[in-house]
């Protein structure tokens, strides 16, 4: 069965009434026969029917035993922290999402959790770093803006022999393109928020364990923290998931042709998109995923924010905003957007140099973004012979 059949059936017919779409349970809590008799549910907090269809149907397609679907990626990356106790350390990839860094930089630090950020695309950078102290492994890839790769297998065999636990944001790939826990990872986050939503129009986050004893603590810290996702947003995310493996498919195929447009434009500097040949990742990124996914990074030979502003701002489909995965284009400049608060030093040490661009290639007709991405570059252009023009009759 292909994986699309296999998803769409994976989605219940209501035992109840026949409904072919999911109800949405909007209850705090389920009347019961007798003190704790009762049919499967007793409050909304620890569970709730819509709720658990959604985690079901994403634990099915990450390949886990089960799920816990939280009401951000946050809450998500937090429960997996919580397994964790004062004195643990944690091995952590160095260009990791902005918001797990402040979880762990100003949250978990005070409770004696200690992060050490590697360059995670070098395993033996990983082996090096373990202490006895190491008790989690943590992974993006790719990553945040420049699309780093690390090789899941290769962390998860290391991780195992030293008895890690190995966790995997896999929120770039989507479970479509690559299944971490298959390649030997133990627990998979998500921001559901992103291409598993797929619409821009929630907030959502799981967590999916590989084995049944993990997903039974990770629901254990979900009902006991309580950032539970709601019956509408977990509705709305079912909704989402239904056509995530043909929104991937265009996703993937947009964001190849883009990149190779940009490769060969003479105001682009850099590229960043594995799914080029000139991407360090890109081996890699074809033998652990089934595809490079819909994010692309590139920098401009004039590496100012004016003209990243300016191009960001000339764009007529791809809409500046923060996040990405859903069906509408966006343009992010993270120098002055998402990652404004890390110092200018560190950030271009980083790869995020000061005209870096980022684009969530969306579902709009190929041609469209191409032609979009051109008249961008005219405007760019534009602008830039006339400060030209200005300067030299200053010197004149
Ligand atoms: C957005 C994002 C998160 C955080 O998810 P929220 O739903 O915004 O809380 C975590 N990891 C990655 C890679 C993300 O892109």
């Amino acid at each position: 069965m292909s994986i699309i059949t296999q998803l769409i059936h994976s989605i219940p017919v209501d035992p109840q009434t026949g409904a072919i779409a999911v109800p949405i349970y909007q209850t705090s809590t389920f009347v019961q026969d007798a003190p704790g008799v009762n049919k499967g549910y007793d409050y909304a907090r620890s569970n709730n029917p819509t709720r658990e269809t959604a985690e079901k149907i994403i634990a099915g397609l990450e390949g886990g035993a089960g799920a816990s679907a939280f009401a951000s990626g946050l809450a998500a990356i937090d429960a997996v922290i919580k397994l964790l106790k004062s004195g643990d350390e944690i091995i952590a990839v160095d260009d990791i999402y902005g918001g797990a860094f402040r979880l762990f930089d100003k949250v978990y630090k005070k409770f004696g959790i200690t992060v050490n950020y590697v360059d995670t695309t070098d395993v033996s950078t990983i082996f090096h770093a373990i202490t006895p102290a190491t008790r989690l492994i943590w992974l993006e890839t790719p990553t945040n803006p420049t699309l780093k790769i690390s090789d899941i297998e290769a962390v998860a065999k290391l991780a195992k022999a030293h008895n890690i636990l190995l966790c995997v944001d896999n929120t770039f790939a989507s479970p479509i393109l690559q299944q971490p826990l298959e390649l030997g990872a133990d627990l998979v986050v998500h921001s559901a928020t992103k291409y598993l939503g797929g619409h821009s129009d929630l907030i959502a986050g799981v967590v999916i364990s590989k084995t049944e004893q993990l997903a039974q603590e990770i629901k254990f810290y979900q009902n006991a923290s309580g950032a539970v996702l709601s019956p509408f947003d977990s509705f709305l995310l079912i909704r989402g998931i239904e056509t995530l493996p043909l929104r991937i498919r265009v996703h993937n195929d947009n964001a190849q042709r883009l990149a190779e447009f940009l490769e060969q434009h003479p105001l682009v500097d850099k590229v960043y998109y594995p799914g080029l040949k000139s991407h360090p990742g890109h081996e890699l990124a074809k033998r652990q995923s089934k595809g490079f996914g819909g994010i692309i990074s590139f920098t401009l030979k004039e590496d100012t924010t004016a003209a990243a502003t300016t191009f960001v701002t000339s764009t007529k489909y791809f809409k500046l905003a923060e996040s990405l995965g859903g069906i509408k284009s966006l343009v992010a400049h993270p120098a002055a957007m998402t990652h404004k608060s890390i110092p200018d030093e560190k950030r271009r040490a980083a790869g995020v140099s000061d005209s870096l661009i980022r684009l969530s290639v969306g579902l709009e007709e190929t041609g469209d973004l191409l032609e979009d991405l051109r008249q961008a570059f005219d405007k760019l252009a534009v602008q830039q012979a006339a400060h030209a023009a200005t300067a030299s009759a200053a010197s004149n």
